[in-house]
């Protein structure tokens, strides 16, 4: 019987990585909730919406089209918005840097999770982000919450970073994900949380591979 599984944390907990690995293990299919945000937010940005007017962001909405599709070459599932591959660049610290802004707004986030409770109509599923085990599907059959030491997550983003960008500092990374997480707590609409029933997982000081195993043992009780 196939189920739902969700990964909700703070910023760079090593949730996407856990995820995709369960997916793959399971032979579910992986959704990264906060690539939709990311995307939206791109598309904001190069279309100058001003995401705190509420009618802008109604009519940009409606010409916003997400789609994930797998790619077999790197044996990853990537979002296209508006058919354009933008899973790399929806990356970029320019777009990390208003994310949260963008995600705490009311259309857009129904916009979202609209959008995210069709996938999980199949099940089958592994969704990564925020409120994904409180808001999307409280339902879910597994649901965990993960953390993770500051230094350790901003270590990690910035290593990630670093590769694609040498400009990157230690400091932006930091400002960015501490800022973030301020934003994801504090909105008004499913502000981040640890779901009820979630199980926690803390992502400190374990290595990818002994964390993946942990991980599939609670799946499988
Ligand atoms: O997971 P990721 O870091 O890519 O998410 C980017 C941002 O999208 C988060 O910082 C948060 O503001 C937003 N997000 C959200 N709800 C989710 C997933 C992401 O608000 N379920």
């Amino acid at each position: 019987q196939q189920i739902i599984i969700t990964l909700d944390g703070y910023s760079s907990c090593g949730k996407s990585t856990l995820a995709k690995r369960l997916a793959s293990y399971f032979g579910y299919k992986f959704i990264d909730s906060g690539a939709m945000y990311r995307a939206i937010t791109l598309y904001f940005l190069r279309n100058v919406v001003d995401w705190n007017n509420s009618e802008e962001v109604v009519e940009a909405l409606k010409n916003i089209d997400i789609e994930f599709q797998y790619n077999p070459e790197f044996k990853q599932s990537e979002i296209f918005l508006n058919g354009e591959n933008v899973e790399y660049v929806i990356r970029d610290l320019v777009v990390a840097e208003k994310v949260s802004e963008v995600a705490a707004v009311k259309e857009v986030r129904e916009f979202a999770v609209a959008l995210q409770q069709s996938y999980g109509l199949e099940k089958g599923i592994v969704m990564d982000g925020r409120d994904i085990g409180s808001t999307v599907f409280p339902d879910a059959e597994v649901k965990f919450f993960l953390e993770a030491d500051l230094a350790v997550r901003v270590q990690r983003r910035f290593k990630e970073l670093y590769e694609k960008n040498p400009h990157v500092t230690l400091e932006e990374v930091s400002s960015n994900l501490a800022h973030r997480d301020y934003i994801d707590s504090n909105r008004e609409i499913s502000p981040l949380r640890k779901p009820e029933g979630a199980i926690i997982l803390d992502n400190t000081n374990y290595t990818k591979d002994e964390f993946f195993k942990i991980a599939v043992d609670k799946v499988k009780e």
